[in-house]
C-alpha cells in the first residue's frame, strides 16, 4: 500500500465514515504519481479512487497503481453525482475539501449532489505530508537545480548592451530544457536598469544598457519538483553604490542561511537576514518576505516572513532571498533554494554570488 495514502490518512485523523476529496494538482500528483490534469481523488479510510474522464483514464490506470479508477462526464455522470456515488458505495457520512482550492461552484455542485453527506472544509491535508521532502523529492530538487545553474552559465556570454530582457528569459527557458529539464519551474524574470525595482517584473522588450544592475529570477522543473534562483549581475564596471547595496544584500542573505537550522522558526530566520538591511538602514526597500517552501509548488510552506510560526524540520526545502528595490534607481535580488540538514543547509543553487561585473 501506498505510504503517502496511509499517512494521510493518520495525518488528517480520518475516522469511519470520513473521507478527503483531492483537487489541488500538486497533491493529487504527490498522493498518486500522476501527471496529466483535470482529475480528482477521493480518499476514504480503505479506499483511494481516482476520478478521471476518458482524456486520462488510459495513464491514470497506468500511472497510479494504488487507487481505482473511476470515469466520469458524458456518457457517464457528472462530477457531483459521480463523488455522491462513491460517498453511497463507501458509507461516507462527510467528505473534506481543500479550502483554498474549490471553488464557490464546484462547492455547491458536489454539496448538492451529496445530500445529506457533509462536504465541509478540511483542516489538514496534503501540505502537511509535502513540508518535509524525502530522498527522492530532494534529488529532483537537486537536479533542477543543477541545471539552472548551468543554464544561467550557458545565457553569461549573451547578457551583452543591446540584448532585450524578453530574449534573455526566453533562452534562459530553452536553455533549461535543452540541459535536460522538464521545463521551466515558473516564467523566467529578467528585470533590467530601472526595471530592476519591481521584485516580480514581468521581462519587456528593454535593451540593456551598459551600467545596467539585472536580476535574473528562474528555475527548472524536473519530475514535478521545482528549484528557484536569482542573480543580479552588472553590465559593465559596478558603481560604489552598486557594489554596497550589492554586498549588504548578500551579507543579510548569508546571515538568512546561518540562521537556518531544524527547529528555528520561519520569523526567526526572516529577522536575522532583514536587521541587516535594516540597520543600513534600507529596511523600507526589502518589501517581501525572506523565502519559502518549494518543491512540486513554486511557493509552498513555511513561506518564511516576519510572521512565519513555521518550524524548520531537517528536509524542507526552502529559498532565502532578501532583495532591495528603490523606484528609478532599481533592484538587486540574490535568492538561494537550499535543503535544511540537522545541521545547516545543504546548498543546492551553485552559482556564484560575488557581484559578477560583465564586461
Ligand atoms: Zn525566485
Ligand atoms: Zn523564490
Amino acid at each position: 500500500m501506498n505510504d503517502r495514502l496511509q499517512r494521510l490518512r493518520r495525518e488528517a485523523a480520518l475516522e469511519e465514515g470520513e473521507g478527503l476529496f483531492i483537487l489541488r494538482p500538486t497533491n493529487l500528483r504527490y498522493l498518486s504519481g500522476f501527471t496529466g490534469a483535470d482529475s480528482y481523488g477521493l480518499i476514504t479510510g480503505k479506499e483511494a479512487f481516482f476520478i478521471t474522464d476518458s482524456r486520462y483514464t488510459e495513464q491514470a490506470s497506468r500511472e497510479c497503481p494504488d487507487f481505482d479508477v473511476v470515469r466520469w462526464r458524458d456518457p457517464f455522470p457528472p462530477l457531483g453525482a459521480t463523488i455522491s456515488d462513491l460517498a453511497g458505495k463507501t458509507g461516507l457520512r462527510s467528505i473534506g475539501f481543500e479550502p483554498a482550492f474549490v471553488c464557490y461552484s464546484l462547492y455547491r455542485e458536489i454539496a448538492e449532489a451529496l445530500g445529506d453527506v457533509a462536504f465541509v472544509p478540511a483542516e489538514k491535508g496534503v501540505e502537511t505530508l509535502r513540508y518535509v521532502k524525502d530522498d527522492r523529492e530532494a534529488a529532483s530538487i537537486r537536479k533542477a537545480a543543477e541545471i539552472a545553474d548551468r543554464a544561467f552559465a550557458a545565457l553569461l556570454p549573451r547578457i551583452v548592451p543591446g540584448a532585450a530582457e524578453r530574449d534573455l528569459a526566453r533562452d534562459l527557458a530553452y536553455e533549461m530544457e535543452r540541459l535536460g529539464a522538464d521545463g521551466k519551474a515558473f516564467d523566467v524574470i529578467v528585470a533590467s536598469g530601472p526595471n530592476g525595482s519591481m521584485p516580480h517584473a514581468v521581462p519587456s522588450r528593454r535593451r540593456l544598457e551598459k551600467g545596467d544592475l539585472i536580476t535574473f529570477d528562474f528555475g527548472a522543473l524536473c519530475d514535478g519538483y521545482r528549484s528557484d534562483m536569482t542573480r543580479t549581475v552588472v553590465l559593465g564596471r559596478a558603481t560604489k553604490k552598486q557594489k554596497e547595496r550589492y554586498q549588504l544584500v548578500l551579507e543579510a542573505q548569508q546571515a538568512g542561511i546561518s540562521a537556518i537550522r531544524p527547529g528555528r522558526l520561519g520569523k526567526d530566520v526572516d529577522q536575522a537576514a532583514r536587521e541587516v538591511i535594516v540597520s543600513a538602514g534600507l529596511g523600507d526597500a526589502f518589501s517581501h518576505g525572506l523565502g519559502h517552501g518549494v518543491g512540486l509548488d513554486i511557493h509552498e510552506e513555511p513561506f518564511m516572513n516576519s510572521r512565519c510560526e513555521r518550524r524548520l524540520e531537517k528536509g524542507c526545502v526552502v529559498t532565502v532571498e532578501p532583495g532591495i528595490y528603490l523606484k528609478g534607481w532599481g533592484g538587486i535580488r540574490i535568492e538561494d533554494s537550499l535543503l535544511v540538514e540537522d545541521e545547516g543547509v545543504e546548498l543546492l543553487t551553485k552559482t556564484p554570488k560575488e557581484l559578477l561585473e560583465l564586461l
